[in-house]
């Protein structure tokens, strides 16, 4: 049985991951800021599949020593991982470069960037214990292209797309297999987060086209997770059909 590890297992992609690999048999490491909503989504996922071992820690990515010894003092019977899902991220703004708020930068840069690198270095221990090692890095079509005032977070998907690069070239002599996952318009908490609660505004980004859903990119990594030991897919961008 192997055991999965995602950041911002919270809300939207991380949540869905959750509920999709918990319905395959995949023990569940689950941390994000937020307690009481880790703890209703082990009791959503627990209603559904009893037998599924779930642990929950909070954890905010940004912080280095937190993480550190968030990792070191798994309990015993976690201690191996078979996947990381690097998921935690956000985007905050979105304003051209003269306006932007370098508070909220800070924010893109510490968790899209640092907190992925922090992660990384603290289960890559626990990952070299497996024998079908996996990380996954969610990227964006953000780290592919620039639209109009995406600029930092453009700049940290960017950077997610070269150290999926560099991870896998690093890792390759560990056998832990490596992939980026890049999706367009996913409707989640991430519209609402950018516009600092804005309903209104995060509702309108999709402007009449169907975005896709936590589950599209949870089934997507699935489908990556069961490649046979020989295939690693290395970047994946998933689009919603109807989005230029
Ligand atoms: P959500 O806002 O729904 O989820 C983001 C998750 O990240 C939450 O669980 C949040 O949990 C967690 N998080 C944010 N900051 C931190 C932190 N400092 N430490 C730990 N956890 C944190 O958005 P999505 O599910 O859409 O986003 C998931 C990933 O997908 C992100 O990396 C995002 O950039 C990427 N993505 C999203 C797209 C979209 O259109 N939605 C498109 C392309 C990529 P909590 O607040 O409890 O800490």
């Amino acid at each position: 049985m192997r055991t999965v590890l995602i950041t911002g297992a919270s809300s939207g992609i991380g949540a869905a991951c959750a509920r999709v690999l918990a319905g395959e048999g995949y023990k569940l490491l689950l941390c994000a800021r937020r307690a009481d909503r880790l703890e209703a989504l082990r009791n959503e996922i627990h209603a559904q599949y009893p037998d599924i071992d779930i642990h929950t820690f909070t954890l905010d990515v940004r912080d280095n020593e937190r993480v550190k010894e968030a990792i070191n003092s798994l309990p015993s019977e976690w201690q191996k991982v078979d996947v990381l899902i690097n998921n935690a991220g956000l985007s905050q703004g979105l304003d051209a470069l003269q306006d932007g708020d370098t508070d909220d930068w800070d924010r893109m840069i510490d968790t899209n960037v640092k907190g992925l690198l922090y992660v990384s270095k603290a289960v890559i221990p626990l990952l070299k214990e497996s024998q079908q090692a996996h990380i996954i890095n969610l990227g964006s079509i953000a780290g592919k292209e620039v639209y109009p005032n995406g600029n930092v977070y453009c700049a940290t998907k960017h950077a997610v797309d070269a150290l999926n690069k560099a991870m896998r070239i690093d890792l390759l002599p560990f056998g832990i297999k490596v992939t980026a996952i890049n999706p367009g318009m996913v409707e989640t908490e991430f519209s609402e987060v950018r516009f600092k609660g804005d309903k209104e505004r995060a509702k309108n980004v999709y402007n009449g086209l169907v975005p896709l859903s936590g589950l599209d990119i949870a089934e997507t990594i699935s489908f990556v997770l069961s490649r046979p030991a020989h295939v690693n897919i290395n970047d994946l961008l998933i689009m919603p059909t109807a989005q230029a």
